[in-house]
């Protein structure tokens, strides 16, 4: 008789669980993915890469207008706001069915329903009043999480919306008011300004994108309020009344002074908690902390030595890691490798890329300026701004700078700080130079092309010594 556990079931077939199934595959592993939703998870789905879709839309629409500054007249360009969704469901779909098509290569299964722990080694699969049972060596758990909502503002996806609903809009809002000036809010907010909406941005904090440095958050606040994006920061929101046409949302500002704004969308994007309620981890002994975070060591096991947790669903010891695709993503392919016996490297949380894709656009990597100082470093700085940069002249896209944060006892660079023209794609660079401790004098002994964007990271190393040459 043949043996029908799996090597490991996942429990979520998002970028976190998906990747671990076809790390699974190559090292001969059987793997089963449970998921009760669609193959690619939030990010697939209603994350990442909708969201990037359709602020690429916007960036070429923004750019059409532009054009003829650079001699391409391109008359009264229009917005198709279904093409845009068109864009958007075309490159969803796409990829879907490419993640379905890379796990059947790699003999993974596909178990289509809502999974549940039964035991250390084994989950339920409930589907439309079905239940199997599926046995497996090691289990991963890889749920994901969900958006956070506010006690006086239950989202209903049509007018006060999620990540989910502001997706799928039937047209662009006329005025979009967006609680939250994190990720979520300044791609959303600089997506649909782009489309034509009147946006406003109440943040609690006294800056956007508040994990950035600081330089990072004026620069980008400066930028958006130059583009007519509102924004309040250290906004109180007390209430949100939905009404005919919309919403009311009453706040409050540093003074005290209430204030009522009307929106016809309303965007929370306040956060997200983990998905691990109803998965049956207390019966089987699955330490979980007070918010419901899956409590993992740095190989991703938790306190059940067969059951592991990767993504936005568990918590390492140095908690809390970010809620990234990517870095579920490595956890995955960690934990895979920790089952099969390899000796793992722990993941280096403070080196890993961060990236939103607004415009400008930003991309950081290690430690901010502030945090360097707080650690004890005596911290030297370099900057570079893209106006002086050749390339992102040519491309009039001139906002924005490169931030190299180093130690100027040993050179060492700790933290690398992009906001402007391609900084999503050229963190790439700082990550490198992070990830293989890289001193300022190594990053200007890399030859950078010329006229690259690149070069910018270049002289804003020569920033740390004598500064940069073309400045
Ligand atoms: P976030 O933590 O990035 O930002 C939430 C913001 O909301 C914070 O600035 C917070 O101060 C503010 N806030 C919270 N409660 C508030 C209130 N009552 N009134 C006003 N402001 C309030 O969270 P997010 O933007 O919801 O994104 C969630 C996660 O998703 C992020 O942590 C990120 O890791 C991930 N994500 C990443 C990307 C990307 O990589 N490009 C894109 C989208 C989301």
């Amino acid at each position: 008789m043949t043996d029908s556990t799996y090597d490991v079931a996942i429990i979520g077939g998002g970028p976190g669980g998906y990747v671990a199934a076809i790390r699974a595959g190559q090292l001969g592993m059987r793997a089963a993915v449970v998921e009760r939703g669609a193959l690619g998870g939030v990010c697939l789905n209603v994350g990442c890469i909708p969201t990037k879709a359709i602020l690429h839309s916007a960036e070429v629409l923004d750019q059409s207008r532009e054009s003829a500054r650079i001699g391409v007249v391109n008359r009264d360009p229009q917005l198709d706001w279904d093409g845009v969704m068109g864009h958007k469901e075309r490159v969803v779909s796409q990829l879907r069915s490419g993640v379905a098509g890379l796990l059947k290569k790699h003999k993974a299964d596909v178990h289509q329903g809502v999974g549940t722990l039964l035991s250390p080694t084994s989950i339920s699969v409930a589907r439309e009043g079905n239940t199997q049972t599926i046995n497996a060596r090691h289990i991963i758990v890889a749920t994901g999480s969900a958006p956070r909502a506010l006690p006086f503002a239950p989202i209903d996806e049509t007018v006060i919306l999620s990540n989910t609903g502001i997706l799928s809009l039937k047209e662009v809002p006329k005025h979009l008011i967006i609680i939250g000036g994190g990720v979520i809010g300044v791609e959303f907010a600089s997506a649909y300004r782009s489309f034509g909406a009147e946006v406003t941005i109440l943040e609690a904090l006294p800056r956007l994108v508040a994990v950035e440095d600081a330089d990072i958050s004026a620069e980008l606040l400066k930028a958006f309020k130059r583009r007519g994006i509102n924004i309040q920061l250290e906004a109180r929101v007390t209430g949100v009344e939905r009404t005919e046409q919309g919403v009311v949302v009453t706040c409050t500002d540093t003074g005290g002074t209430s204030q009522q704004l009307t929106g016809d969308k309303l965007l929370l994007a306040v956060g997200r908690a983990p998905l691990t309620k109803g998965l049956g981890l207390e019966d089987v002994g699955v330490q979980t902390d007070q918010r419901g975070y899956v409590q993992v060591n740095s190989s991703m096991q938790t306190s059940v030595p067969t059951i592991y947790s990767i993504g936005d669903c568990q918590i390492g010891e140095r908690a809390p890691t970010p809620w990234l695709a990517h870095v579920a993503s490595a956890q995955g392919v960690l934990a895979i490798e920790h089952i099969a016996g390899h000796a793992v490297v722990p993941i280096d949380y403070t080196k890993i890329p961060a990236c939103t894709y607004c415009s400008p656009g930003i991309g950081s990597s290690g430690l901010t300026e502030a945090e360097a100082r707080e650690q004890g470093y005596d911290v030297k700085v370099g900057r570079f701004p893209f106006s002086a940069n050749a390339k992102a002249m040519i491309q009039t896209e001139r906002t924005g700078f490169v931030k190299v944060v180093a130690d100027a006892r040993h050179d060492e660079i700790l933290g690398v700080h992009i906001i402007g023209p391609g900084a999503t794609e050229l963190i790439g660079e700082g990550v490198l130079a992070l990830t293989h401790e890289a001193t300022g004098e190594s990053l200007i002994h890399t030859i950078h092309a010329h006229p690259t964007l690149y070069e910018a990271l270049a002289e804003a190393g020569h920033g740390l010594f004598e500064g940069p040459l073309h400045l």
